[in-house]
This record gives structure tokens, C-alpha cells and sequence, in this order.
């Protein structure tokens, strides 16, 4: 069997978090079965699709990692076709122009809602004998009795009954196409053999199977994935900040860690966590994903993230950190990588995010280290003396390493009769600036001799 899958964004606004999980089941798919995997750029709604949303969704899905196969189709591009079958649906009697204005559509609106009921068309002009030159909609002329079966390879067979499908518009009055026409007609040439998509497209899966019905097509198989919901388990908004996918690199979280969270969420292989890329590839299978929503979860997209920080090359990690930095910081010039590379060990540790690696290199990012003002507090006398004398001793080394500055710590903490905060706090704020971050024999090792002297001359 062969296996086609696409992803089918509409460009009207940046790519979604749900959005990015249909691509992922899409894409892992057509790996896994060595088909295809394409994306389809939805942008027919002229008023809504922006340019900057359509590059927006491709350098997304490919910094997460998921290739699509080809070129992007670009929708708008195959409207005469959809307009062509439009026309062969009336035809062959599966379609009719619709001439209702406006006013009377909304009054059946307001109708049906006084009586609690959906609104449905009630198929006024289905029958009608002559055409008229008033402008039209065109409406598919869907079935009224008996019921249509969805075999849906995640929710299983959903039934449902004609009638409640409405005579859904095809061509709007201007003689655009709709959602539902241009989606079906597009899959069907793309030869599409798995359409993967939200639940909340169920309904549209009925609508277009009576066209792919009436064409002669041959129906491709659905799949309706669980929609993600929030942590409050409520429907994803943009209000949430954690809905787009650049919600979560401006805060530094790596693709790995997000396409390993994505596949985790509402699929499961045993009780395995974590999953190469080609690892997902080969388990991954539609008979794993679960039938409710999944809820989202931001501590535990951290803690992946912070896992996959440490388990990472080094190099790849600073490789990482360097893009992020130059997308969304300030970011530092070539003469600080060397130090910033060798410093990757210890710099992960303390990390969930890039920007918190960031945050804590700032140190070695910064020639001129401002010290906070409740950390300047922390420095009294006795921490003055107490740097004084550590120059002093650290001066005398030759070869830096942490056998030989353990040694001056203790005398000092001896001398001073403290523990080793009072002589490493005072230390550390000298070197980062505050209290917080790496720990100080890093910090010291990370610096050179000198640098580490002139930080400390200063306090
Ligand atoms: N453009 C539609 C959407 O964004 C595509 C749905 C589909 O996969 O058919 O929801
Ligand atoms: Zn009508």
C-alpha cells in the first residue's frame, strides 16, 4: 500500500502548536511507510493569508526537522481546477446555484437559534427549475437520507446521518472556491492516500467524502487526531503563550526536545521517553494515538528540554545556542567561542532552556560584568578582605586548576572562621556579578588568570 500524507496549513497566522503535531504524525507516517510527505500551503482566503505567515510555517516545520517532500503546493495556484469541478459537480446534478441574500440566510440563523437547533440551510433553492442571473452561491447537493461511515483509523468507525449534513457552499458568489472543494480536489490530485488532521475537521471528512462520492474518486483514509488543549484543559488560544511554535524557541527550547514532546503527547511506545528522530520514524503508528485531548504541559517540555541540553555534543549544543542567541539576544561575536565551547560542560547543568544558558554565560559574554544592586549589598568589609586575600594567593599559582584554588578556599574559610559561602559568595559576585549561577571553581577555571584577577581588583 502506498502511503501519501500531507499538512495542509492555512497561512492566516503563525503555525500552531496542534498544527505542528498533525505535521508530525503526517510526516512520521510517510517515513515510516517510505511514502511521501507534503505540505500544502492553504491560501485561497485572499483577505486572511499573509506572505509572512507562509514563510513563517515553512522555516518553522524546518527547523523542527520535518522535510516535506517536493516543492509546497500552493493552493491558490490550482483554482481553476477546483472552479472546473465545481462546474462538473452541477453538472452531473451534485451541485446548484443557490440565490438566497444574505437577510434570509440570517434570518433562518436567528431562527434556528431561538429554537436551540444548528443551523442547517434549509435547501431552498435545491429544486429550483430555472437559473436565475442574480448572484449565486453554489451549493453541493448533499444526501438526505440514509447515513455515511467514516472507518477513521484513530477514533474507529463513526457514523453519521445524511440529513445532518447541510447543502455546503462549494463556490462562494465571487466564484471562489471553498475549504471543503479545494481541500478535496487538491488531496485527490496529490494522490493523498492519509489524511491526518484535527478532530475538529471530523465533520468536514463526511462533507468532502460525498464529494470524492460523486466525482468517482476513490476516498482516502482519515485519521482524526485529539486536539491539544491547555494545561487548564481548555481549547489552545493565542492567549495561552504557549501556542505558537515561536513561543517556545524564544524561549530556548530546542526542535529535538519539542518534536520529542509532540510525539509523546497523545501517542505512546511502552514507556520509552525519549526518542531519536529515526527511533520515531520506525515506532511510530497510528494505532498509538489515543482518542481524548491531550493536555499541554510546560514543565514537562522543559524538563525534555533540559534532558536533551546534557544529553547532547557539546559543540551542538553551543551550535544551538549560538543560533538562538543571534535570533533572539544580543548575540556575541567569534572571539568568546572558544571559552564559550569549553564552558558547555558545566553551562548545561543548570539550564532547562538556551536562555537560561545564555543567562548564565553572561559572564563570559560580557567584558564589563555590572554587579545587582542587592548583590553590591552583599559585599561588606570582612568579603573585601576576604577577596583581597584570595588575589593575593591565586596570583602565586602558575597552572590553574581546582587542586590548587581548594586549598586557598579553605585557608581562607579557616582564617575567616566562615563555611564556604562566606568566602564563595563574595567570590562569585565578583566574577558573575550575583550570587546566582555557575559554580565557582567553573567560573574560575572558565576565566583566564588574569581575567579573573582583574574582575576581583575591582571589588
Ligand atoms: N487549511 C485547513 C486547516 O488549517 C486544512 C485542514 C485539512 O487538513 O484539511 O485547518
Ligand atoms: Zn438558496
Amino acid at each position: 500500500m502506498s502511503f501519501i500524507c500531507r499538512f495542509a496549513p492555512s497561512p492566516t497566522g503563525p503555525l500552531h502548536i496542534g498544527g505542528v503535531r498533525t505535521a508530525l504524525f503526517n510526516w512520521l507516517l510517510a517515513r515510516k511507510n517510505k511514502g511521501k510527505y507534503f505540505l500544502r500551503i492553504e491560501d485561497t482566503d485572499k483577505e486572511r493569508s499573509k506572505e509572512e505567515f507562509k514563510e513563517q510555517i515553512i522555516s518553522s516545520l524546518q527547523w523542527l526537522g520535518i522535510e516535506h517532500d517536493g516543492e509546497p503546493y500552493i493552493q491558490s495556484k490550482n483554482i481553476e481546477k477546483h472552479v472546473s469541478v465545481a462546474n462538473e459537480l452541477i453538472t452531473k446534478g451534485f451541485a446548484y446555484p443557490c440565490y438566497c441574500t444574505e437577510q434570509e440566510l440570517e434570518e433562518q440563523k436567528s431562527l434556528a437559534k431561538k429554537r436551540n437547533l444548528p443551523f442547517v440551510y434549509n435547501r431552498k433553492c435545491r429544486d429550483l427549475k430555472e437559473k436565475k442571473d442574480s448572484p449565486a452561491v453554489i451549493r453541493f447537493k448533499s444526501k438526505i437520507s440514509g447515513s455515511t461511515l467514516i472507518k477513521d483509523l484513530v477514533q474507529g468507525e463513526r457514523n453519521i446521518s445524511n440529513a445532518t449534513i447541510e447543502d455546503f457552499v462549494i463556490l462562494r458568489k465571487d466564484k471562489t472556491p471553498t475549504y471543503q472543494l479545494s481541500a478535496t480536489v487538491d488531496d485527490n490530485e496529490m494522490k493523498v492516500t492519509h489524511v491526518i488532521r484535527g478532530d475538529d475537521h471530523m465533520i468536514n471528512s463526511f462533507k468532502q467524502k460525498q464529494i470524492y462520492e460523486a466525482m468517482g474518486w476513490g476516498v482516502p483514509n482519515f485519521a482524526h487526531i485529539p486536539l491539544i488543549h491547555s494545561d487548564k484543559g481548555k481549547k489552545l488560544s493565542k492567549r495561552d503563550n504557549a501556542s505558537t511554535i515561536d513561543d517556545y524557541v524564544k524561549i530556548g527550547i530546542m526542535a529535538d526536545a519539542l518534536r520529542n514532546y509532540l510525539l509523546r503527547l497523545g501517542w505512546s511506545y511502552k514507556d520509552k521517553e525519549i526518542f531519536t528522530k529515526q527511533e520515531s520514524i520506525d515506532l511510530f503508528d497510528l494505532n498509538g494515538v489515543g482518542k481524548s485531548p491531550s493536555k499541554l504541559d510546560m514543565s514537562r517540555i522543559l524538563s525534555l528540554n533540559e534532558t536533551y541540553i546534557k544529553m547532547i555534543d557539546e559543540k551542538d549544543l553551543f551550535n544551538q545556542l549560538k543560533d538562538y542567541v543571534k535570533k533572539y539576544k544580543k548575540s556575541f561575536d567569534g572571539s568568546k567561542d572558544a571559552i564559550l565551547i569549553k564552558s558547555m560542560n558545566f553551562l548545561k547543568n543548570k539550564a532547562k532552556t538556551l536562555e537560561d544558558i545564555y543567562n548564565n554565560a553572561q559572564y563570559i559574554i560580557l567584558d564589563e560584568i555590572k554587579i545587582g544592586d542587592e548583590d553590591k549589598k552583599l559585599i561588606d568589609d570582612l568579603s573585601k578582605l576576604i577577596i583581597k586575600d584570595f588575589i593575593i594567593e591565586f596570583d602565586r599559582i602558575e597552572l590553574i586548576n581546582k587542586e590548587k584554588i581548594e586549598p586557598i578556599i579553605k585557608s581562607l574559610i579557616d582564617k575567616y572562621k566562615t563555611n564556604f559561602k562566606g568566602v564563595g559568595q563574595p567570590l562569585r559576585i565578583g566574577l558573575v556579578g550575583s550570587r546566582f549561577g555557575p559554580g565557582l571553581y567553573d567560573v574560575i577555571l572558565s576565566l583566564d588568570k588574569k581575567e579573573v584577577i582583574k574582575r576581583l581588583s575591582r571589588i
